[in-house]
């Protein structure tokens, strides 16, 4: 990353100097008051930071030359930088910027180190606001879920196996807090035959593995699925899937490069109504316009890792804590990205049954109130497994475990029944309403006009737009994210339920009937 690109002084003069060259006038007075060496991109920075890879993306079967201007992709980057751009407005000093351990200088909150119990709760907080914000996922809480799991488990396995990782780490980590970058964490190997272990398949490139060592580094080859926000980061941290056992020692393997590094092939994943994004009127029919999110498969064909970028390599007992702590952390994430989208979501729908004159109705009224409290309950969730987080062996903060995973099965069924009454309550129109083209038709228009109103002060384009952004939000673009994205990311719901019967800590329990009951 270029100088240019940063905004970083050890002097109020420096920071002076550096601020009033900034684009950036809101983020340049705050840093100067503050005096502190100020370490973010701005929006526009990271955005520019982005033209300069070289990544070898693949859609609708054509090579993309320049994802950051094409129509499809832009707002899941859009998303993205709200990440850079929430963290320029002073407002949200307390949730978007943090001081790093490392350093001491001030860093967006998506590189820090979770540093106490009250760190993790604003995460969750930052995570909620930046969901109201875009209605969409933002993708960056992979990398920072993915970077606090492998900090602390790297100290682990030294402790263990007197290995350099968290060395090589907490280099990697500096960097990316110096330079503000974007980090996608992967995990989910695509795996072939889930009867099988990764050594025993019949495809040995179905799971992720080294595919030959050198003195300078290792060689890797396999596939990572469903990469949230890959396009849009300059860095991929990659992990193992799944706990491992003697035999799958070349598939223990975790470590960071450039996403643009050769041999990494990207295929972008199509979602429901993404070519409405190409459309002449692309504007009401997308439900969200500014805002998205993106998945892709990512393919590694003989990727060089260097030794220094290696975070794990062959220890096969520790695979399954990396995989445990990230997922931890990313089904607390869940507890605050979905709460916000869903936030959006209920907003919509109260304007919806505004606007076609049924908000007073009791079962409509009780049905916005079912919606608040299920999604309430899920904040509850992600405030509480944050809360009652400890500190690990390395320093960083992990969160309460039963907890995180209790939030996450409820995130894989509260925002399908969220979803549904938004349906139930929006009702038919939101799927058979003419298109944007019908209604920009000057013959049609006055008909659509007539025959879509509502309540008659409510302009009947706004009826609408609010109706095509309950769509987007369950069954288009938006709905990847909110539903899908809701059962399987971070885990399935049966992943979480065996995390749940390991930490329900059930001697105890029958401990405290047999008190009670007076049985010795
Ligand atoms: Fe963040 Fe939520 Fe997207 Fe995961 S699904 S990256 S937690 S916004
Ligand atoms: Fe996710």
């Amino acid at each position: 990353m270029q100088e240019s690109f940063r905004i970083s002084s050890d002097s109020n003069d420096e920071a002076t100097r550096i601020c009033r060259n900034s684009q950036n006038f809101r983020l340049s007075r705050y840093a100067i008051e503050k005096g502190f060496r100020f370490i973010m991109m701005t929006k526009e920075q990271y955005i520019e930071s982005l033209r300069k890879l070289n990544l070898n993306l693949w859609m609708f079967g054509k090579k993309i030359d320049n994802p950051v201007d094409d129509p499809v992709i832009r707002p899941s980057l859009n998303s993205f930088a709200a990440t850079y751009e929430a963290a320029e407005d002073p407002e949200n000093e307390d949730l978007m910027v943090a001081t790093s351990h490392l350093t001491g200088n001030k860093i967006n909150r998506f590189t820090h180190m979770h540093q106490s119990t009250d760190d993790l709760i604003k995460k969750v907080k930052m995570q909620r606001m930046l969901g109201q914000k875009t209605a969409a996922c933002f993708q960056r809480c992979v990398g920072m879920d993915a970077m606090n799991a492998v900090y602390s488990s790297t100290y682990e396995i030294d402790e263990a196996c007197g290995t350099k990782y968290h060395e090589n780490f907490v280099k990697f980590l500096t960097r990316v807090q110096d330079e503000d970058l974007a980090v996608d964490g992967a995990m989910t190997d695509v795996k072939g035959d889930r009867g099988l272990a990764p050594s025993k398949q019949a495809d040995p490139d179905l799971f992720l593995h080294v595919v030959e060592r050198t003195a300078d580094g290792v060689y890797v080859t396999g596939a990572k699925a469903h990469q949230t926000g890959f396009v849009n980061s300059h860095e991929v941290l990659v992990m193992p899937t799944i706990a491992m056992r003697e035999g799958d020692e070349d598939y223990a393997i975790s470590f960071a490069v450039p996403t643009d590094s050769k041999g990494i092939t990207l295929i972008y994943g199509r979602q429901s109504c993404d070519t409405r994004k190409l459309e002449e009127y692309n504007d009401i029919d997308v439900g969200n316009k500014v805002y998205g999110g993106h998945e892709v498969l990512v393919i590694f064909d003989r990727v060089f890792v260097p030794n220094d970028r290696i975070f794990l390599n062959g220890e096969v007992k520790f695979a399954g804590m990396i995989v445990e702590r990230f997922a931890g952390y990313h089904r607390q994430s869940y507890g605050g990205c979905k709460v916000g989208v869903g936030d959006v979501l209920i907003g919509a729908t109260q304007l919806a049954v505004e606007m076609a004159g049924c908000a007073k109705a009791s079962h409509v009224k009780d049905k916005i109130i079912e919606m608040v409290h299920l999604n309430e309950t899920l904040y509850a969730c992600g405030i509480a497994c944050s809360s009652q987080g400890s500190k690990t062996k390395s320093g960083n903060y992990l969160i309460n475990l039963l907890l995180a995973n209790v939030c996450k099965q409820n995130v894989t069924r509260f925002p399908y029944d969220i979803a549904r009454l938004a349906q139930d309550l929006a009702g038919g129109l939101m799927v058979t309403q003419p298109s944007e083209a019908d209604y920009r038709n000057p013959e049609l228009k006055p008909y659509i006009e007539k025959y879509l109103k509502g309540v008659a002060s409510v302009p009947t384009e706004d009826r609408m737009r609010v109706l095509r952004l309950i769509e987007n939000m369950t069954m288009g673009t938006a709905a990847v994210g909110y539903l899908p994205e809701s059962m399987h990311g971070a885990g399935s719901p049966q992943a979480q339920r065996i995390m749940i019967a390991r930490q329900s800590n059930m001697e105890q329990k029958k401990a405290l009937a047999k008190a009670i009951a007076r049985i010795d």
